[in-house]
């Protein structure tokens, strides 16, 4: 798997970066060389605003001293200017924010808001990435994964401008963002990596990540949707293992009763508009028939009692398989990932899985074996996101 990374990189970082245009900030600016074009184009102007919703359908928000319900929203937006390190607390969670907050009533729904702050990037990412990696990981952890996420956020910000009221919401369905935080190692990354984006074609792309591929890379397309800015090569994962195998944590075991399963694929059948889920009637096994070019398994097929097959999208049955369904009992073993098959075991069906979340670019647990063994944050995010050009804003 390391030979793999090095095979990457055919000559030496100074020979890489001439060879492939690569302008990058921070550690390698010594490096750099003469015969390096400086790029004269401005991605985004600074300083970008990052719109986080960290309040959705709110009935109330404490921000400082004041109170702000409906009422005194009113049926317009409504902009506060924070003083610095203002304590907001929404449902009894409390964030410390420095910028603006916008209340945004929402139409239909009688009394509610959501709560929106506007804070420039570079004051936004520490508090990102505090909340997606652990505290004692590596450094070079943390700048690898500032980059994707200000990649991922400013990508998000551009598309959704004049379109929607927020980029980001606050949690893990977008990215985690815990405020403003203390820790050092998250301040150095965003510090160090200052302005720097990830692009392909002058674009800075959504540089998606998740907790752990298990393995093998999956590609945006198939993991996430169809969409055109999806279809670009840092986002159609890299060749071979990845290093996260070495770590217990890649692989998972889920054990579900094979008729409540089937029972929460039905219920799914109209809600998530795939009608197929209605026709299932047993559970005996569950298979990857089609993989991506990487191996990752992108359908599978669900084998009935009487050999009656059901083909269904790796990623659909993910999602129905841990949804909430109102008349069945809660999931206890969650199914973490769509790199999985299953046999029946009795009554139950016995999963077994690799990784956490969709798989798609970086993949913390890799990245963090990555930076162990001595990779730099460009190393890093060269792997999981091939092609892609590490650029400071210029
Ligand atoms: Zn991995």
């Amino acid at each position: 798997m390391y030979k793999k990374i090095i095979e990457h990189y055919p000559c030496s970082r100074r020979e890489f970066i001439v060879a492939s245009g690569l302008f990058v900030a921070g550690g390698l600016v010594s490096c750099r060389s003469e015969e390096i074009e400086r790029p004269k184009t401005r991605i985004f102007t600074e300083p970008t605003h990052i719109r986080v919703r960290i309040g959705k359908n709110a009935q109330a928000v404490t921000i400082g001293d004041n109170i702000f319900t409906h009422t005194s929203v009113g049926n317009t937006p409504k902009t506060i200017e924070l003083k610095p390190k203002t304590k907001i607390t929404i449902a009894e969670k409390t964030k410390t924010i420095s910028g603006t907050i916008v209340l945004h009533p929402k139409e239909n729904m009688d009394d509610t808001f959501d709560v929106v702050a506007h804070i420039p990037i570079e004051k936004y990412l520490p508090g990102v990435i505090a909340g997606e990696l652990f505290a004692h990981w590596h450094p070079e952890t943390f700048s690898a994964q500032a980059v994707a996420a200000r990649s991922y956020a400013t990508s998000s910000h551009l598309d959704r401008q004049g379109k929607s009221h927020y980029d980001l919401t606050d949690g893990p369905s977008s990215q985690m963002f815990l405020g403003e935080v203390a820790l050092e190692v998250a301040h150095r990354a965003v510090e160090e990596t200052k302005g720097v984006v990830l692009l392909y074609n002058n674009n800075i792309i959504p540089a998606y990540y998740s907790s752990c591929c298990g393995g093998l890379a999956a590609n945006a397309t198939d993991a996430i949707s169809l969409a055109e800015q999806h279809k670009i090569p840092p986002l159609q994962g890299h060749p071979g293992e990845d290093l996260c195998t070495s770590l217990d944590i890649h692989k998972w075991k889920a054990n579900r009763s094979a008729r409540l399963l089937r029972k929460r694929l039905n219920a799914c059948a109209k809600p998530m508009n795939i009608p197929k889920f209605a026709d299932i009637r047993t559970i005996r096994s569950i298979e990857s028939v089609e993989t991506n070019q990487h191996g990752r398994p992108t359908q599978l097929v669900i084998h009935g009692r009487r050999s009656e097959t059901h083909e269904v999208r790796a990623r659909d049955f993910v999602r129905a398989a841990n949804a909430t369904i109102p008349s069945l009992p809660k999931t206890k073993d969650r199914v973490w990932s769509s790199f999985l098959n299953g046999e029946k075991n009795g009554s139950n069906l016995s999963i077994t899985g690799f990784g956490i979340g969709h798989g798609v670019g970086l993949c913390q647990y890799g990245a963090q074996e990555l930076a162990g063994r001595g990779e730099t944050w460009e190393d890093i995010l060269s792997w999981y996101y091939p092609k892609a050009t590490i650029l400071a804003q210029g």
